[in-house]
């Protein structure tokens, strides 16, 4: 084997705390950069940061088969460049063998990406049952498992033939392995691994706890990322691989991040799933007159009172929203002519959550939408606005006071449509 040996690894969820204040404008989340088209109504594509793990594997793969199997410059170079491409196309079934397998149950996918660290499948929710779980976890080691035993399979018929057919044998005898080491490593049972996901399966199954099972896989995964990290850097040290050692170090880095993320969203949606909106928002007043300009609005909400946001109504009804993102992108000198109506964003480009959803349904929302603020509404009008820095405040009263709510009550879907990109990895 050649080249560095990089299984590649799963995403972290994103965390929710997408720290960009920027403006409150809907936009597709977690779209991927690069669109290749879709597959069973899936979105395929790939990030940027494929690109350079791409290379890197397509050039170490043609440097190792130019020493190693005596070729020609030519020769070795395709051969690189072809399992490279088998090595990604393999990962992308492996994505798909999760996806198909969620869609099957009623669990659509919206997209997968094939990144730096391997493939993302982005699921619109959690699954309902730990069965549910244990099939979408499973069918991507199966995948490749069988792949593995599809390419050592045609290596061993085209093994020991001379030119292409031998070239192709030695290509596939490399992807066979490739494909098992993969379906080992992603088998380790640490969340947010495939394996971490079975041992979640079935904690959640003997115990009928969502949330323990979650802690438990992810105090494994971050185990399992120190023993990473740990190892990468004896490796980077003392054995004189100084870029696999790192890179295994970086993936075990990746993954704690993930671990630990993973539980924290688990504790924090104890603390904030009983909690609905409602309870939660801050009053639609004081709202901002249209025709008032924006030196007035500083004055009289955001400097005043210390609001990052307001609403501007005309004629008592709510228009649109302005928040310090708007006034920042207008030069001081300009604010006392500037009207609040012409720089905010209408209601109909803003996103929206409901006063029945929890808050921390409506902590994925803005998440998912990279903003600080939602607008809350009942029967489609304007009731009021959820923070950030509202939830937060929620969130410190409840860790001052050790109060973790009721324990995992809301594992039905929330009607919100957070889609809280639930990542998946090779
Ligand atoms: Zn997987």
């Amino acid at each position: 084997m050649t080249g560095p040996q990089t299984t590649p690894t799963p995403e972290p969820r994103p965390t929710s705390s997408s720290a960009r204040s920027g403006g409150t404008s809907k936009r597709a989340a977690g779209r991927p950069a690069i669109p290749l088209g879709r597959l069973f109504g899936i979105e395929i594509g790939l990030d940027w940061s494929w690109l350079f793990i791409f290379l890197l594997i397509t050039f170490s793969l043609a440097q190792g088969f130019a020493h190693g199997e005596s070729w020609s410059p030519a020769q070795a170079w395709s051969a690189g460049l072809l399992a490279s491409l088998l090595f990604f196309a393999s990962i992308l079934l492996h994505e798909l063998g999760h996806s198909v397998t969620s869609q099957a149950l009623g669990l659509p996918v919206r997209s997968i990406t094939l990144f730096i660290f391997g493939g993302l499948a982005r699921l619109s929710g959690e699954p309902e049952r730990p069965r549910d779980e244990f099939l979408i976890a499973a069918a991507g080691p199966a995948v490749s498992v069988l792949l593995g035993l599809g390419f050592l399979g045609a290596a061993a018929l085209l093994g020991g033939d001379a030119g292409a057919a031998g070239v192709l044998g030695v290509v596939f005898g490399w992807l066979g392995t490739t494909n098992l080491v993969l379906a080992a490593f992603n088998l380790v049972p640490g969340f947010p691994l495939d394996g971490g996901r079975l041992l979640r399966a079935a904690v959640w199954r003997v115990t009928g706890d969502f949330d323990r099972a979650t802690l438990a896989a992810s105090a494994v995964g971050s185990l399992f990322a120190y023993l990473l990290i740990g190892g990468g850097i004896v490796i980077a040290l003392f054995f004189g691989a100084l870029f696999n050692g790192l890179w295994l170090a970086f993936i075990g880095w990746f993954l704690l991040s993930a671990a630990q993320g993973s539980a924290r969203s688990v504790l924090m949606e104890r603390e904030l799933g009983g909690v609905s909106v409602a309870n939660a928002m801050e009053p639609v007043e004081p709202a901002v007159d249209g025709d008032a300009s924006l030196d007035e609005a500083l004055e009289d909400v955001v400097l005043s009172q210390g609001r990052r946001a307001f609403f501007v109504a005309e004629r008592g009804q709510v228009e649109g929203l302005v928040t310090l993102h708007q006034i920042k992108e207008v030069p001081r000198a300009q604010r006392a002519a500037a009207r609040v109506r012409d720089v905010m964003l209408g209601l109909s480009d803003l996103v929206t959550v409901s006063e029945d959803a929890s808050v921390w349904d409506a902590l994925k929302l803005l998440g998912e939408a990279g903003v600080n603020q939602v607008p809350v509404v009942r029967g489609g009008q304007v009731v009021g606005l959820l923070t950030r820095g509202r939830i937060l405040a929620i969130l410190e009263n409840a860790r001052e006071l050790g109060d973790t709510r009721g324990q995992a009550t809301h594992r039905a879907r929330p009607e919100v449509d957070p889609h809280p990109a639930r990542p998946r990895h090779v």
